[in-house]
């Protein structure tokens, strides 16, 4: 296994108590049209600040929206993945790219905005923000890229820092092996289609697996997710999953990461995987939830984004 040399990082120049301010210059809808979980891609221009051309995939930018809580105090930072590569949207190091959904919530009958995501989407072209960052240490490519390859694994705006990844891996003629999992309730659910079908188009070594958790069924009833793909795309990710020098990284939804581990333990995948205490036995099949979520921790081959 080649050492991981991760870059150098430089991390809140803007802090919240410091902010920049930015400029949107896109935004626009990354699902289909009809999603019941639209999700917008969303472009800023930090040109003139110290943000340009700092922040490096896989890292966040912070936003800070206006107004207050209901207790009085100004709303806190919230953290978006960069989705556009190291350097810059379209190659341009002034712009900064995510990939922003719409936070909504109905609770004991009454429905909640989320603040900062909201207004995040209503934002037009021309529309100034306050952003901090760059945020994120670990969560990185290599430097030496080319001597691994990658399976990334997310849901929903996980796939933020993939798009930028992807990107960068390619352009750069990248020879390895790339696999991505994606996973979505519905097909309209579905991210940046038209982008990765037609990487996966363009490159025989990017590989596109989609798992969508609400409409197909697996042939035992169960549904299809992300850890799912362990099994039913052996034949794409067991392959990759099995050289010595591949990288896992996840991101998304908190929790996704327990079934993703458990069943690359299933599969003899340890080498992904730290074992935080003793399970009661030694076989990855018998271990409970409990011992799942509590004891398989990411190894250092393994990047881990979720929340
Ligand atoms: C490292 C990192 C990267 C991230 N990357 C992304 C990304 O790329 N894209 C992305 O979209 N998000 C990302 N997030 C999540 C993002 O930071 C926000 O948490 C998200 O947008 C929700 O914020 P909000 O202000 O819209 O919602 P909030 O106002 O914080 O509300 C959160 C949720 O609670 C509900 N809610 C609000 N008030 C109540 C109440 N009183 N009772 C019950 N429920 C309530 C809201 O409807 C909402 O669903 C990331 C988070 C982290 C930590």
């Amino acid at each position: 296994m080649p050492e991981i040399i991760l870059p150098e990082v430089e991390l809140n120049i803007h802090s919240p108590k410091n902010p920049t301010e930015a400029t949107v210059v896109e935004n626009y809808i990354c699902t289909a049209e009809n999603s019941p979980n639209i999700v917008r891609h969303m472009t800023f221009d930090i040109s003139g600040t110290e943000l340009e051309g700092k922040f490096k995939v896989g890292q966040s930018i912070g936003v800070l929206p206006p107004g207050e809580t209901e207790k009085g105090r100004p709303h806190k930072l919230r953290l978006y993945s960069v989705s556009s590569p190291s350097k810059g949207e379209g190659g341009e190091k002034h712009l900064v790219s995510t990939t922003v959904k719409r936070a909504n919530e109905e609770v004991d009958g009454t429905f909640y905005l989320g603040v900062c995501s909201n207004y995040l989407c209503n934002l037009k072209p021309g529309d100034k923000l306050k952003v901090t960052g760059p945020s994120g240490r670990r969560y990185l490519l290599p430097e030496n890229i080319d001597d691994f390859n990658y399976v990334f694994f997310a849901t929903g705006t996980g796939i933020a820092p993939f798009r930028g990844m992807i990107i960068e891996l390619f352009e750069s003629g990248f020879k390895g092996e790339v696999a991505l999992v994606f996973g979505c309730p519905y097909r309209t659910d579905v991210l940046y289609p038209k982008f990765f079908n037609e990487m996966a188009e363009k490159h025989d070594n990017f590989h596109y697996i989609k798992m969508i958790s609400r409409e197909d069924r697996r042939a035992d009833g169960s549904k299809y997710y992300v850890q799912t793909a362990i099994d039913d795309h052996e034949e794409i990710l067991s392959p990759i999953l099995g050289k010595e020098n591949t990288l896992i990284y996840l991101c998304g939804m908190k929790g996704m990461e327990s079934g993703i581990y458990h069943n690359l333990a299933k599969k003899g995948f340890m080498d992904y995987l730290r074992l935080k205490g003793q399970p009661e036995s030694e076989d990855p099949n018998d271990w409970s939830w409990e011992e799942v979520k509590t004891m398989l921790k990411p190894s250092a081959r393994t990047f881990e984004e979720v929340y």
